[in-house]
């Protein structure tokens, strides 16, 4: 069980600019947080949670904290037998394909992502029919039907090095364009010549962002380092310190001593420094997705609580089959790579 106060110690130091955490708001969240603890408990369930939700949830129910692919690989080894996945649909959807024989909710019944909203299993299959000598590539934001029709997903942890890696010089990439765009120049600035054709999704958050908004900040801030989800533009990551997934950027400003740090990503990364590394000094707005934004307390409590089949990820075991095959190839690349890197 935890107090208001625990909660307070936790959360005094994030500033989301639209919500500070005095004791008073901890008062209010304190019953549900500890129902949800109990609950968690009962139900021997493990709760999941993205760093882009609220942190009231971060820091009050979830078991673990982290990116798309920290989260998978969690949801892989996981003992519980439910799992609450607490992101965005196709998230839990992941886990789902990860754990089949195990219960998976989500908690927003309207987490959809711009991204993974963008392309269905169908436009990808005739996209196949029309390059067929083209590996296909999915990111870690798409259905599983779609991950269904792909050889091999990424994350935006694992992208640069398992584009790098594969044999074939010719990727089709999905479902996001400026990621692919990046993916381009930086082959590029390798001398590694493959061919991208990529499809014509974005992330509605991350395409915000543009190039004078850095310069910006560094004529306000001496020396201020600046770090990029790869779902921005070029002309974005151009202009960058670091280009990283969100994990890989909390290593960046955990790891360095600039005196200041835009992170060009959404709010929650901001959050989760301000509470966990409360010495380093983030500066510039950032932008909140929306989707992810619709998780709660109140919804989680509810799931525990009710097992609500609405809020249940069920996949056809064929599905399932198919879109295990094309992330599983994603950890056995990753390995590869790892493996060729230290002989
Ligand atoms: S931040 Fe962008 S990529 Fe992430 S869930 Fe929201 S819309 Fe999708």
């Amino acid at each position: 069980m935890m107090t208001a106060e625990e909660l307070h110690e936790k959360l005094s130091t994030v500033d989301t600019g639209v919500c500070n955490y005095t004791v008073e708001k901890c008062r209010e969240y304190i019953p549900l947080v500890n129902k949800i603890l109990q609950l968690k408990k009962e139900k021997n369930a493990i709760i999941l949670a993205h760093t882009y939700v609220n942190p009231e949830i971060l820091y009050g129910v979830a078991d673990h904290v982290g990116d798309s692919y920290l989260l998978s690989d969690i949801a892989r080894k996981s003992e519980q037998d439910t799992i609450i996945f607490v992101a965005v649909t196709f998230m839990a959807e992941t886990a789902k394909i990860l754990s089949p024989t195990k219960q998976v909710f989500h908690t927003n019944l309207d987490g959809g992502c711009s991204l993974a909203d963008s392309i269905t299993g169908q436009e990808v299959a005739d996209l196949r029919k029309k390059h067929p000598e083209h590996t296909f590539v999915c990111y870690i934001n798409t259905t599983a039907e779609v991950k269904a029709q792909c050889d091999i997903c990424v994350t935006s942890s694992n992208v640069y090095q398992i584009l790098e890696s594969l044999e074939n010089d010719k990727i089709f990439f999905l479902p996001d364009r400026l990621m692919a765009q990046n993916l381009q120049v930086y082959l590029k600035e390798k001398g590694i010549d493959k061919e991208i054709l990529y499809s014509e999704g974005s992330c509605y958050v991350h395409e915000t962002y543009d190039a004078e908004m850095i310069d910006y900040l560094r004529l306000k801030h001496e020396g201020i380092a600046v770090a990029v989800h790869p779902e921005c533009a070029p002309s974005v990551t151009h202009k960058a310190d670091y280009v990283g997934s969100t994990g890989g950027i909390y290593n960046y400003v955990k790891e360095t001593g600039a005196p200041s740090y835009a992170l060009v990503t959404e709010c929650g990364l901001s959050s989760r420094i301000q509470v966990e590394c409360p010495q380093k000094k983030i500066v510039g707005s950032c932008a909140f997705c929306k989707y992810m934004q619709g998780n709660t307390l109140d919804n989680i409590a509810h799931v525990l609580e009710t097992s609500d089949s609405q809020y249940e990820v069920k996949l056809d075991l064929d599905l399932v089959a198919k879109a295990s095959t094309c992330i599983e190839n994603m950890f056995s690349e990753v390995e590869k790579s790892n493996s060729a890197l230290l002989s």
